[in-house]
C-alpha cells in the first residue's frame, strides 16, 4: 500500500468504519457463546474424551475380558490392568485397571483394539473436565474408570 493511500485510510478512519460495520452485521445474530461452566457445549459425535470402561447396561456385568490388548496398543504404556479367573468361569474378573490420564494423547488406539462385542468394554467417552492440581489424581483406578460416573465440575 502506498504512503498516500495509507494516510487517506487513517484520515478517513476507513479501518475503524470497517470494524464497526462488521460488528453491526453480527449484532442482530444470536450469540454463539456458552456460559461455561453453567452451560456446556455439546460435544461432536466422534469426540474423544477420557477413556471409560463400560458394563453391560442391562445386567451391569463386566464386559472387559482382561485380554490386555488395550495396554499393549498404547504407544505410551499408560494402561496397566490385570485380573484373575474364578474356578469354573470362562471370563476373567478385572482386578485393577490403572490409567495415566496425565500423559494420554487421546489417540484412541486402545479403544479401537478393544475386541468385545456388542458392547465395547473400553471407549473414548464424552467426559473432558478432569483437570486437577495433583498428579496423583491423574492416575485413574478401576473404580474411577466406569462410564457415567459423575464428574465434579471445575470451581475456584
Ligand atoms: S488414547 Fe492413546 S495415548 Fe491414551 S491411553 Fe489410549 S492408546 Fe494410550
Ligand atoms: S482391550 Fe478391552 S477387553 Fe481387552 S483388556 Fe482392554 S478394555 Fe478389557
Amino acid at each position: 500500500m502506498s504512503g498516500l493511500k495509507r494516510l487517506l485510510r487513517s484520515v478517513f478512519l476507513v479501518d475503524l468504519a470497517k470494524g464497526l460495520l462488521l460488528t453491526l452485521r453480527y449484532t442482530p445474530k444470536p450469540a454463539f457463546t456458552f456460559q461455561y461452566p453453567a452451560e456446556r457445549r455439546p460435544v461432536a459425535p466422534r469426540f474423544r474424551g477420557v477413556l471409560r470402561l463400560q458394563v453391560d447396561p442391562e445386567t451391569g456385568a463386566q464386559t472387559c475380558i482382561v485380554c490386555d490388548q488395550c495396554a499393549k496398543a498404547c504407544p505410551d504404556d499408560l494402561i496397566a490392568l490385570g485380573g484373575h479367573r474364578e474356578p469354573g468361569q470362562k471370563i476373567k474378573i478385572l482386578d485393577y485397571f490403572d490409567f495415566n490420564l496425565s500423559r494420554c494423547s487421546f489417540c484412541g488406539l486402545c479403544s479401537e483394539v478393544c475386541p468385545t462385542k456388542p458392547i465395547k468394554a473400553l471407549i473414548m467417552s464424552e467426559d473432558y473436565e478432569l483437570g486437577s492440581y495433583s498428579r496423583a489424581t491423574q492416575i485413574l483406578r478401576v473404580d474411577e474408570m466406569y462410564d457415567g460416573l459423575p464428574i465434579e465440575p471445575y470451581s475456584r
